[in-house]
């Protein structure tokens, strides 16, 4: 409820709030969780404090809807855990002082098992950061390569093995930090149809303009409602439940069709990238939606994933087909040691 109300009061005022998220809303929970009081004490007022960043090392080239089947290997030596692998679109990576890793410790139990879960720094010697370009010419996350790289068994979060249950604390966490998309909306596009005009009447004015507006309007009153009453459960101290999904499926695409929208409705004028915004009419921001919706609506569980999760978990309908349930990780993934 803090964060939600820090979250609330800061968005007043323009400051740079993305590098902290993951840190504030998925590490630093994980952490509070499972690390000793030695290292909470250490850590955790050097993140919320924002001396260090910190980024989520869990997703892999084939391990992203389906984590449970990552292949980057953690092995015991010593006191130490040595890590070799490769992780994949790691937001921030490239700034990130510290970052919170998933490993399989043991490939020869089902893959949800033989997981063990660590906090990194990192600027440990064996970390390569290799930038990905993104659509709107930034690069935001990164592949990030482990070649012998030590961690003490003191950062270890969690009981060896029990990595996946560790991996859940991030993950329900994760799934309030990223709910709204964010990105434009009612507001900006009623300010939008009101500068421009369509056959030489205010946009406004126009039918089918008033028929998708009426529409996003709807669907941004749920999601208000929706988040409310996330924080009714949180404050009676539940945390967000699987019906919190809806959040993102719904914004996710929102952004991603009102930026394509606000562009239309510019006409030549919307494809023009232009930064400083000097046609006044917000060009840039529905751009950078129309850009980033895409990412958003993969990030942090794709749609499919969503809707699985909905029907599964909310509506109670049967499961996905998992062919893997049961079987030694090691029998299913090809070429795993
Ligand atoms: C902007 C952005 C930031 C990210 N930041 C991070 C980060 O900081 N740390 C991190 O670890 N990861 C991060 N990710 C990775 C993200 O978590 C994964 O991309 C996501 O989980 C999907 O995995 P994947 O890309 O491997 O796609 P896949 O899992 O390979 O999915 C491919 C397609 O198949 C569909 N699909 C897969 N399984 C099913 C199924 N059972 N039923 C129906 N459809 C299915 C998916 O919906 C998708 O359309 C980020 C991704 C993006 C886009």
């Amino acid at each position: 409820m803090e964060l939600i109300i820090w979250g609330q009061e800061e968005s007043r005022y323009d400051v740079p709030v993305g590098p902290y998220a993951i840190g504030l809303g998925m590490c630093g929970p994980t952490m509070i969780a499972y690390a000793s009081d030695e290292h909470k004490a250490e850590r955790l007022p050097r993140m919320s404090s924002g001396v260090d960043i910190w980024c989520q090392l869990f997703s892999e080239p084939a391990a992203g809807s389906d984590l449970a089947n990552l292949r980057t290997r953690s092995e015991r030596d010593g006191n130490d855990w040595i890590i070799n692998g490769q992780k994949i679109w790691t937001s921030g990576a490239h700034y990130s002082d510290w970052g919170i890793l998933v490993t399989r410790s043991d490939p020869t139990v089902p893959k949800h098992k033989g997981l063990t879960f660590f906090f990194v720094d990192m600027k440990s010697p064996g970390i390569e950061i290799r930038p990905i370009k993104q659509i709107s010419g930034d690069a935001n996350f990164n592949e990030v390569y482990f070649a012998d790289v030590r961690i003490p068994d003191d950062q270890r979060l969690g009981a060896v093995g029990d990595g996946w249950r560790v991996s859940l604390t991030t993950l329900m966490n994760e799934r309030l930090a990223v709910g709204d998309a964010g990105g434009t909306d009612v507001p900006e596009l009623m300010d939008l149809v009101s500068k421009i005009e369509i056959d030489g009447k205010p946009a406004i004015e126009n039918h089918a303009v008033r028929h998708k507006i009426a529409n996003w309007y709807c669907q941004m009153s749920g999601l208000r409602n929706t988040k409310y009453r996330v924080m009714s459960a949180l404050s009676r101290g539940q945390t967000p439940g699987p019906e919190n999904s809806i959040t993102k499926v719904v914004s996710a695409s929102k952004m991603q069709d009102i930026g394509a929208f606000g562009i239309d409705l510019m006409d030549m004028g919307g494809v023009v990238v232009d930064r400083k915004d000097s046609n006044g009419l917000g060009s840039r921001l529905f751009q950078a939606s129309f850009m980033l919706g895409p990412g958003y609506r993969v990030a942090g569980g794709t749609d499919e994933i969503l809707r699985n999760i909905i029907a599964e978990r909310v509506l109670g309908l049967p499961q996905d087909v998992r062919v893997d349930k049961g079987i030694p990780y090691n029998e299913v993934a090809q070429g795993s040691k």
